[in-house]
């Protein structure tokens, strides 16, 4: 039976925000968004996303009738509601977290990572609607990723999957923020574009993008280049369509992997739109395994922005089972 009201709570490295849902209604009733604490206190943090929820339960509410949901970063055992650890949030190990949550709220509580939940906002409200399989990547400051396959998450025995940020596509690349080196993550996130701009200037490359980055190094960042690119700066160009070749190659792995009929791209990096996604979609057909793979494959931009997290927690809480409960589930 659906719960009349849903809270869907994005707990972020520097923010927390949070929104309540009536029904079936994606327009919030009401959310907020404050400041995630940055204190290795565990119960600091919990305290603030417990006021989060608090101050979104309608007074007149049954705890009983409300659905919680929660993504957080980084690896989440959903089935027994654990953050194993969170990237942003250092002091957060197997931490119980719909234990800790259900001590304060008698509500119905559902963990998630949260590019899981940004996977189920575009397949439920977004990008992927009217899909059942598909892969989501989002490419901001990290690379997340959700696979969506029969409908339903992906997420094997323990819940973990699906980082698919963190696949190693170059053993001898840059060190993740995960501690391994070369994985996705460390070569296609907005940081590690940046990163790769800077050294790239610093060998003496020609670019629009010099005297910035002799002025400020720090200046250099995937706007500034996504900007140079579309004024035809060929060095940014060049940095872009590298970019959208490993990205293809990746993508065209997802595609041996999960056959889906839809890739989704989100994520900050996502705002050099088309002259990302256009070499993409051309890189993807020529490293597809087979043409069979990319025959029915639409490879399109996230619709949902920032709300996808949110979004993909009403989903949750209104449809249970699109993160399955057990692995035999
Ligand atoms: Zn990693």
């Amino acid at each position: 039976m659906a719960r009349p009201y849903s809270i869907a709570v994005d707990l972020g490295g520097t923010h927390i925000r949070a929104a309540l849902f009536l029904s079936q209604d994606t327009t919030p009733v009401r959310r907020t968004r404050g400041l995630t604490p940055q204190t290795p206190d565990q119960t600091a943090i919990l305290e603030a996303l417990a006021r989060a929820i608090q101050d979104l339960i309608p007074p007149d509410a049954d705890l009983a009738n409300i659905s919680i949901a929660v993504g957080t970063p980084g690896p989440v055992d959903p089935f027994l509601g654990l953050v194993l650890s969170a990237p942003n949030i250092p002091s957060w190990h197997a931490l119980p977290l719909r234990d800790w949550l259900l001590s304060r709220f008698a509500a119905t509580i559902h963990i998630a990572n949260d590019a899981n939940l940004a996977a189920l906002g575009e397949l439920s409200y977004g990008a992927g609607q009217g899909a059942t399989d598909l892969v989501y990547l989002t490419i901001g400051t990290g690379i997340g990723g959700g696979v969506i396959t029969a409908g339903r998450l992906l997420l094997g025995s323990r819940g973990l999957g699906a980082e698919l940020g963190h696949v190693t596509v170059d053993p001898s690349g840059p060190q993740c923020g995960c501690g391994r080196n070369g994985h996705l993550e460390a070569l296609a996130s907005g940081p590690a574009i940046a990163r790769e701009a800077r050294a790239r200037l610093a060998a003496g490359a020609s670019s629009s993008l010099s005297q910035t980055y002799r002025s400020d190094p720090l200046a250099i960042t995937t706007e500034r280049i996504a900007e140079a690119a579309r004024q035809g700066d060929a060095f940014s160009r060049t940095l872009v369509a590298d970019i959208s070749t490993l990205l293809a190659r990746f993508i065209a792995d997802c595609l041996a992997l999960f056959s889906p009929q839809r890739v989704i791209l989100g994520g900050g990096v996502m705002g050099l739109g088309e002259l990302l996604i256009a070499p993409i979609r051309e890189g993807v057909t020529h490293y597809a395994m087979a043409a069979a793979y990319v025959e029915q494959l639409t490879i399109c931009a996230a619709q949902l922005g920032d709300d996808a997290g949110l979004l993909g927690g009403l989903a949750l809480c209104l449809n249970p089972s699109l993160q399955p409960s057990s692995p035999a589930s």
